[in-house]
């Protein structure tokens, strides 16, 4: 539990709220640099408890709001609020702890905002740029809710297999495969793409593409997951009839009159 506390959200969230007070622009920049700290505080916190489990696509991500996307992609409770009450066998309370957490909309929102502020003006804004104390202090409240509270995790089952192009493992959870059609090998020098196939009770991941049938014969077309792009040309397996991609941009809505 120690190494936890490497990750002080109390602390930026005072240093972010001492700022605001005294607030003219220059301490209010310096007050969204805390508020970022203390969302990162928030975020790696999360992450560095399961840091050996996840894939490494999500720990080596450094931008908060990213890394809190791509793990929602893997554990649907990454976002979410926990709460765990233990009773006596009497019924009367013995713990109640709650994590308080961000929804990783809100958390973009608020980090990406945040970010705009720890910029110069461009050129051409420079004269219309106020830092309004009203909306960074606005969002310091949004943000209080993760200081308190105790963190609680849901563990969900994170699974392996072996790359075959990279022999390194690739990480996923049965959320993941039910909720995507491919998965990408997280080791930054392969990502080689692999298509997810539900083959009823099982799922299998191939870097084969089986979403495609032969026209002429009927028969099912494998490919390279990596292959599908606009101009490939590739011939059917079964009867050599030649076929390619082509890319179509279709309207999903009619032409206005
Ligand atoms: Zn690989
Ligand atoms: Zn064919």
């Amino acid at each position: 539990m120690k190494t936890l506390r490497r990750y002080d959200k109390e602390f930026h969230f005072n240093n972010a709220k001492a700022l605001i007070e005294t607030g003219d622009s220059q301490q209010l920049r310096y007050a969204c640099l805390e508020m970022r700290m203390l969302i990162e505080a928030h975020v790696y916190q999360r992450l560095l408890s399961e840091v050996d489990e996840l894939p490494k696509s999500i720990i080596n991500t450094w931008q908060a709001n990213k890394a809190v996307r791509l793990h929602c992609e893997f554990d649907r409770y990454a976002d979410m609020d926990m709460h765990l009450e233990i009773k006596n066998p009497d019924g009367s309370d013995l713990f109640d702890i709650s994590y308080h957490n961000l929804k990783k909309s809100e958390l973009n929102k608020i980090y990406n905002a945040l970010g705009s502020y720890l910029h110069l003006p461009m050129p051409e804004k420079l004269e219309s740029y106020v830092i309004e104390k009203e909306s960074i202090s606005d969002m310091l409240s949004k943000l209080e809710r993760v200081v308190s509270g105790n963190l609680i995790i849901n563990k969900v089952k994170y699974e392996a297999i072996e790359c075959s192009g990279c022999g390194k493992p690739i990480v996923f959870t049965q959320y993941y495969l039910e909720t995507h059609n491919s998965i990408t090998c997280q080791n930054d020098n392969c990502k080689l793409e692999y298509a997810i196939h539900d083959k009823g009770e099982s799922v299998e991941l191939s870097l084969d593409y089986r979403g495609f049938s032969c026209h002429v014969c009927h028969n099912e077309i494998s490919l390279p997951y990596s292959k599908i792009a606009d101009g490939f040309n590739f011939q059917c397996g079964s009867c050599s009839t030649d076929f390619k991609f082509e890319l179509q941009i279709r309207t999903e809505t009619p032409y206005p009159e």
